[in-house]
């Protein structure tokens, strides 16, 4: 899983060397969840885990498309690409050349070869990593220039997630785009998904003698297309109830008094999850700058705890890795990503990381879980040519 083994992928599969080889990371989010899609806050780091596209342009306008992490060789037509086709794992990539074209940018068809290490469906945002190397390939190999600045990715990270959204048909917000094509080494990455400024956050936890894990559960993502879409339609109905466009316009004082007027228990739970994650984006932000990392520990229990108990996104694999790596001394944890399975993280003093690491094994083992994958990361960098 390196520029060279998605170049040696597509030697042997296209019979030549690619013209360059591209990567993107995958993407771990401290705190802010489902706040993109209600115009709050997100606070995600590039991982070191990156997944690495080697492609070459065609003359034509075929896609050929070849990936270590699965069988066979999707072949089709530019032209043929359309929601829901290609379907599977192949939708990532020629979703990126269709919402570029729609975008107005001359492409064309490719060969692409594909090898990466960002875990699979993990919640640590491997479709956003592959669409970003993706596009990032075409942009330099088509002269687009998107990678350029700040701004010209911004544009690109537009097209992925039209990509994600409207060809592989999956509802998710940009913040894993974001991430991919943003973020900078030693920086978390924050994002106001309102007007899409964003702001690179000083985040270098070894030098205070501390580390973040990352705890893959492996716990299976049952029935979570329709919980996201639920999630999402009560946020929206609770914005109406209170009549504002989106719940960011929420402010957390007097929280409880405006959240009376709601019509159910369930959507005042819903608001009141993620207006105060909104808040605690900006705690942990304050925290970071501060040095105070008892406090930012805090903030992360407190995160989880509204998205178990009030956004009901969590489940028992993700309550026990957060509950083992705090009795284990971790600062603070919390379930990330979309929920209903995927990964957590713990802030823990580097020097008891292998403690932790062992005690949430140790507990996943006890309840009967699978055994779960876990790792130390640190903020890495956005997507880029690697050769
Ligand atoms: P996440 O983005 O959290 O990993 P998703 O369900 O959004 O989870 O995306 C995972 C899907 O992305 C996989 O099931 C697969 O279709 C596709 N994918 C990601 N990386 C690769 C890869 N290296 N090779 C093939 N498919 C990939
Ligand atoms: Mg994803």
């Amino acid at each position: 899983m390196s520029p060279a083994s998605a170049a040696a992928l597509f030697e042997t599969t296209f019979g030549c060397a690619p013209e360059g080889v591209w990567s993107a990371p995958g993407r771990v989010n401290i705190v802010g969840e489902h706040t993109d899609y209600n115009a709050g806050l997100c606070l995600p780091i590039a991982l070191p885990h990156r997944t690495y596209a080697a492609v070459s342009p065609r003359h034509d306008r075929l896609l050929r498309i070849v990936s270590a992490q699965s069988e066979g060789v999707v072949e089709l037509s530019l032209d043929d690409v359309r929601p829901g086709h290609p379907g599977g794992w192949a939708a990532y990539v020629a979703g990126v050349v269709w919402a570029l074209e729609q975008a107005g940018y001359a492409v064309g068809g490719l060969d692409v070869a594909v090898d990466g290490s960002v875990p699979l469906g993990a919640g640590l945002s491997s479709s956003a990593a592959l669409e970003c190397a993706v596009g990032a390939a075409i942009s330099d190999l088509f002269g687009l220039g998107l990678l350029q600045s700040p701004t010209s990715r911004r544009d690109l990270v537009t097209a992925c997630v039209a990509a994600e959204n409207t060809i592989a048909q999956a509802p998710t917000g940009g913040m894993d785009q974001s991430a991919a094509l943003l973020a900078t080494v030693g920086h978390a990455l924050l994002l106001d998904c309102r007007d899409h400024h964003t702001e690179q956050i000083p985040m270098t936890l070894d030098k205070q003698g501390l580390a973040l894990l990352v705890i893959d559960t492996r716990a299976e993502h049952a029935l979570v297309d329709g919980q996201y879409a639920e999630r999402r339609a009560s946020c929206e109905q609770a914005a109406r109830e209170l009549g504002v466009a989106t719940l960011r316009e929420v402010a957390t004082s007097g929280l409880e008094e405006r959240l009376a007027v709601l019509s159910s228990d369930l959507l005042r739970r819903r608001a009141r999850h993620v207006v105060t994650e909104i808040a605690r984006v900006q705690g942990v932000v304050g925290a970071l700058r501060s040095g105070d990392f008892a406090r930012l520990g805090e903030v992360l229990l407190d995160s989880h705890a509204s998205m178990r108990d009030d956004f009901e996104i969590s489940v028992p694999e993700l309550d026990t890795a957060v509950d083992a790596s705090v009795d284990a001394g971790a600062l603070g944890a919390r379930m990330t990503g979309g929920g209903f399975g995927g990964s957590a993280i713990a802030l823990v003093p580097a020097a008891r990381a292998d403690e932790v690491r062992g005690r949430v094994a140790q507990a996943f083992h006890d309840k009967g879980f699978g055994a779960p994958h876990s790792f130390l990361v640190s903020p890495s960098g956005a997507a880029r040519r690697e050769t």
